[in-house]
């Protein structure tokens, strides 16, 4: 109703009052959750004004099924550009196209309204609109939700924020993924590489988010696979082996092998990853003993780029054995 009233008004106002017509176009009785609807809008709309942006007039999501409209008297290419390079984070691929003002459409002042005469156009007439198409794009987080009941997390849901913001790194707990993946076998693990494979959105691997670099462990806009609930750490005594899940940190594997009489060659500190130090070799209290902690690994259990499941060896693959002895 709001958009209704006040924007034909702004409008017809010769000059055009830029503010006017962006106060028209936030319509607070229904664009205020329709900007929830699509991924990043919301901040597009608070962002964009006729203040922070030159030619802009006002920007809205049309009803017209998912298309972003914006008013403008210049500066097109600038304003679809920031628009789409925004949804681009959110993995939403966009085309835009300028719209002419249909003919007969036209606002336009006669000088004496009892003798029509030459049309004396009014500043509107210079407003252009610029459409942007939103297409929905099957994200990696879409077709994991969509094909798979693997767990997946979004911004703003409790168990996104707390794995989010969990690393070493505040930095790094910057960072937006567009959504947290979190497998609990290795059979997810490879159907989240397969989706992967087939996309070209970048992605990140995180264990106990102690690496300290942006991206690393960490991603903005991609998806992010925790390793979190691939927690299990199985002790044969037998084999005097231990079976330790990647989502692990040394602490929890240590508590697990209490009064085994055994230990491991993990972190000098609890809370780093068996994941990212594993594959960085490890460097522990008792590496002068035993050297690197991954001198004393017997197999990984390895999902492929091709999302196949391998157990790797020193014998069955030796370059791939060697290679993930510090490889990461
Ligand atoms: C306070 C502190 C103390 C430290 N102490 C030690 C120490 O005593 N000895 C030592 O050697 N190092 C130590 N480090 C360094 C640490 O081992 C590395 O930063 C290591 O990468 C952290 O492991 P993480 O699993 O917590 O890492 P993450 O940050 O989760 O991951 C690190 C890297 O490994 C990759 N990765 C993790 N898990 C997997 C997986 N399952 N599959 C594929 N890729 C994976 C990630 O993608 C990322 O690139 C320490 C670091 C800090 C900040």
């Amino acid at each position: 109703m709001q958009r209704i009233a006040l924007l034909p008004v702004a409008l017809g106002q010769s000059p055009p009052d830029p503010e006017l017509i962006n106060l028209a176009m936030q319509d607070k009785l229904h664009q205020q959750y329709r900007q929830t609807l699509i991924p990043g809008l919301e901040e597009i709309v608070q962002s964009m004004s006729p203040s922070t942006q030159e030619g802009l007039l006002g920007v809205c999501l049309s009803g017209a099924g998912p298309t972003i409209l914006a008013l403008a008297t210049s500066h097109f290419d600038e304003i679809a550009e920031r628009i789409i390079a925004r949804f681009r984070k959110e993995n939403i691929d966009c085309q835009w196209k300028i719209l002419e003002p249909a003919e007969g459409t036209r606002v336009s002042k006669t000088s004496d309204v009892a003798r029509p005469a030459t049309p004396n156009f009014t500043g509107v007439v210079a407003v252009v609109a610029a459409l942007v198409t939103v297409a929905a794009a099957q994200s990696a987080c879409d077709l994991v939700g969509s094909q798979t009941s693997i767990e997946s997390y979004k911004r703003f849901q409790p168990a996104y924020t707390s794995e989010q913001t969990e690393y070493w790194s505040t930095a790094c707990g910057d960072l937006k993924p567009s959504c947290i993946l979190m497998p609990t076998t290795t059979q997810e693990v490879s159907a989240i590489v397969s989706i992967l494979a087939a996309s070209n959105e970048t992605f990140a691997v995180k264990s106990g988010g102690h690496n300290p670099n942006n991206y690393f462990a960490s991603v903005d806009g991609g998806p992010l696979i925790s390793t979190k609930n691939l927690d299990q750490i199985i002790f044969d005594p037998a084999t005097k082996t231990v079976r330790v899940g990647p989502g692990n940190r040394w602490d929890e594997v240590s508590k697990a092998l209490d009064g085994s009489g055994y230990s491991v060659v993990g972190g000098r500190i609890g809370n780093v990853g068996v994941g990212g130090y594993m594959l960085g070799a490890g460097l522990s209290f008792m590496s002068t003993e035993y050297g690197w902690a991954a001198n004393s690994v017997l197999e990984y259990e390895l999902v492929l780029a091709n999302a196949s499941i391998v157990h790797v060896t020193e014998h069955n693959h030796p370059d791939l054995f060697i290679a993930l002895k510090g490889g990461g």
